[in-house]
């Protein structure tokens, strides 16, 4: 039998780093879910097409392919028409299309079976939004992982800024802030804690003990 953990929350609680590290220790499957929609998102942008709910999103949906598979480190590498995309979908300007995309019904149903095959075959900590709540409902754990958009625009404003990019804080906190409002307001599946979830916030606290935390957590539970 595999385990599910469901991992929710806001862009930049740190989800992805942590969550990599939980899963290497206990020996679990890290799948990132924003990389999906990431990958749509980059997908509208090469393509010209608005990222709203329309036909011309459909076509793209229809004529794209888009899989997930995992490199010789176990890092998980998402596929655009038979393409790796990893080095193309961190972009602030793909962050943003992906918020708006992932709004839009047909394409969180078109990545839904992906997901959930995901976890089919594998012990999972799954990383997105609506994991415990859409995704993996009858999941072994779920954890509604956050921090003040302060910390997080800090954190992601270190990480992009160490990448060589030339980012500016104050549009860091403004994205994380309109993405916030944008995930949590959208009628297809809202970032909201999944019922009897547990919530970890780490504004206050530093990467080894958030791992510590969600370990702990995980560990209770299964
Ligand atoms: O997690 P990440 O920031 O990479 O996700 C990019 C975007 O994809 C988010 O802003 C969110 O709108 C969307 N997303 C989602 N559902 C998920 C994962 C990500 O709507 N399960």
């Amino acid at each position: 039998m595999y385990t599910a953990v469901a991992l929710d929350g806001p862009a930049g609680a740190g989800k992805s780093t942590i969550a990599k590290r939980a899963a290497k220790e206990l020996d679990f499957i890290y799948v990132d879910t924003g990389a999906l929609y990431r990958t749509i998102g980059y997908a509208a942008i090469k393509n010209g097409i608005e990222p709203v709910d329309s036909p011309e999103v459909d076509e793209l949906l229809d004529k794209i392919t888009v899989d997930l598979t995992f490199n010789d480190n176990g890092e998980q590498v998402v596929l655009l028409n038979g393409e790796d995309v990893s080095a193309f979908i961190r972009t602030p300007e793909v962050s943003m299309t992906a918020s708006k995309i992932s709004a839009i019904p047909n394409v969180r149903a078109y990545l839904l079976d992906l997901q959930r095959d995901m976890a089919k075959t594998h012990s999972v900590i799954m990383d997105g939004r609506d994991i415990g709540t859409v995704v993996l409902p009858d999941a072994e754990v779920k954890i509604f992982l956050t921090a003040s958009p302060e910390a997080r625009a800090r954190r992601r404003y270190k990480e992009l800024a160490e990448k060589g990019m030339n980012v500016n804080y104050e549009d860091i906190l403004k994205d994380v802030k309109t993405r916030d409002y944008n995930d949590s307001h959208r009628a297809a599946a809202p970032l909201k804690p999944a019922e009897g979830c547990t919530v970890v916030d780490t504004t206050e606290l530093d990467f080894e003990q958030s791992v510590e935390k969600i370990i702990s957590v995980i560990k209770e539970k299964i």
